[in-house]
């Protein structure tokens, strides 16, 4: 069963972490990936060539580069299907504007840019947090950017339903990656002993969502944000 045969999808910031685990899962359900990079260059590269599929690397700062990185995914594809707003920054309170640019404008205008191009039944996901609806202490700035981002997730879904298009986010509880490292062992601890299912979240998982959302189960939801979190309650 490859239900993504043919599709097309842009992943952005899966040259490590969620991303890429979300790049290797649509890709085994079929989908061409691009694979896009800020800085990992090689990274993204061995990914691209790992996945098949005529699978490819864009590279660009979201920040600044939407419009061009959507161009030259269409420039190598001519067409996009699948938009995985997953890129994203994590940093303290005093880095705001960084992470508004990275976070909420850098989704919002790579968003922008594939509108035009994306069809019928076309899927977006936008990769929020757990910490959007339940901020901690501490993260006042990336919180409200994942508040953003589920806020901007239902104006599109609205906006985007007549064209046959589902906009839908997940929200990720502490997740095993380099950006979650940054944190201390006692916040880490602390979160798992918050969590239902108590440990800390695979990349894997997160992916297993976000295909579902892309792929055929996700036909009939457009709005929505499903918490991926061994069952913290954002
Ligand atoms: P990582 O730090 O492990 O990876 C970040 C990815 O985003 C990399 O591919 C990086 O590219 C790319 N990236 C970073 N900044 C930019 C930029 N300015 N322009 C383009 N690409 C950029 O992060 P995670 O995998 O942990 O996080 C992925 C998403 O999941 C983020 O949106 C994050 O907020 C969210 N999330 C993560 C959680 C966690 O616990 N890990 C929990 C909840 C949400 P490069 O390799 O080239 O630098």
């Amino acid at each position: 069963m490859n239900p993504l045969h043919g599709k097309t999808a842009l992943v952005t910031g899966s040259s490590r972490g969620i991303g890429a685990a979300i790049a290797r899962r649509l890709a085994a359900d079929g989908a061409r990936i691009a694979v896009h990079y800020v800085r990992s260059r090689d990274a993204a590269e061995a990914l691209a060539a790992e996945l098949g599929n005529g699978s490819f690397t864009v590279g660009g700062d979201v920040a600044t580069d939407g419009a061009a990185i959507v161009a030259a995914t269409i420039a190598e594809a001519g067409r996009l299907d699948i938009l995985v707003n997953n890129a994203g920054v994590y940093a303290p309170d005093s880095d705001a504007r960084q992470l508004y640019a990275v976070n909420v404008v850098g989704l919002l205008e790579v968003t922008l840019a594939a509108l035009p191009h994306l069809g019928e039944d076309a899927r977006i996901v936008n990769v929020s947090s757990v910490l959007g609806r339940h901020p901690a202490p501490g993260t006042a700035a990336y919180s409200g950017t994942k508040a953003a981002v589920e806020a901007i997730t239902v104006a599109h879904a609205r906006e985007l339903g007549a064209r046959g298009i589902r906009v839908n986010a997940v929200a990720p509880g502490l997740t095993e990656t380099d950006m979650s490292a940054m944190n201390p062992p006692e916040a880490i601890a602390a979160m798992v002993g918050m969590t239902p299912l108590g440990r800390i979240g695979r990349p894997e998982e997160i992916a297993d969502a976000v295909a579902f959302l892309a792929g055929p189960g996700g036909a009939w939801i457009t709005g929505e944000t499903l918490a991926v979190s061994g069952g913290i309650r954002p």
